[in-house]
């Protein structure tokens, strides 16, 4: 059976529609009469006076990395390479070496997360093995002077703890 085609005619814009007048003072009405309605009373605003007021974070919240330890304060990182390897934008780099204290073969030498470049998509949170790397820091505003401001080594993210209570139970 052959499909029914429905032709639908275009109309075009009208010289009016094309001068776009009509529309820009429908929109600066918009616009003025929030104004005044905020200049009278700005209780139902919805912003906030950041960054005296901060935003509510949750512990699901995807925020800056951090790495964990073991209760007995090792790494717990394995460099095992799974949190690279998964990364869709490439911005994990780790340099394994040896392990000699038993906990395991390898540990990270080195291990940078450029945040340029990550997106906060939480996959390399989700294929760690070992729950090394998490997102939970709630750190919400990351900002930098340079690019290598941007770039998180080893010792910033060992350094940082977990933002939130039930986890700092867990591990650290
Ligand atoms: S959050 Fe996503 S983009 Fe950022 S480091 Fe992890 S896997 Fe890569
Ligand atoms: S953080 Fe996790 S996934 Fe990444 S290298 Fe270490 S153990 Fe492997």
């Amino acid at each position: 059976m052959a499909a029914r085609v429905k032709q639908i005619k275009r109309r075009g814009r009208t010289f009016l529609e094309q001068l776009y007048l009509i529309e820009v003072i429908k929109g600066m009405g918009v616009t003025i009469t929030h104004f005044l309605r905020n200049l009278r009373d700005n209780r139902n605003l919805y912003v906030r006076d950041y960054p005296e007021v901060k935003p509510e974070i949750t512990s699901r919240w995807r925020g800056r990395h951090r790495l964990t330890l073991h209760p007995d304060g090792t790494v717990k990182c394995v460099a095992c390479f799974m949190c690279q390897t998964n990364c869709p934008s490439e911005c994990i780099m780790i340099e394994a070496t040896e392990r000699l204290d038993g906990v395991a073969e390898k540990m990270p030498a080195r291990f940078t997360i450029d945040l340029l470049e990550c997106i906060y998509c939480g996959y390399c949170v989700e294929a760690c093995p070992m729950d090394a790397i998490r997102m939970d820091t709630g750190i919400f505003s990351v900002t930098g002077t340079s690019r290598e401001d941007m770039v998180l080594e080893l010792e910033d993210l060992l350094a940082t703890p977990g933002g939130f209570a039930e986890h700092e139970q867990e591990d650290r």
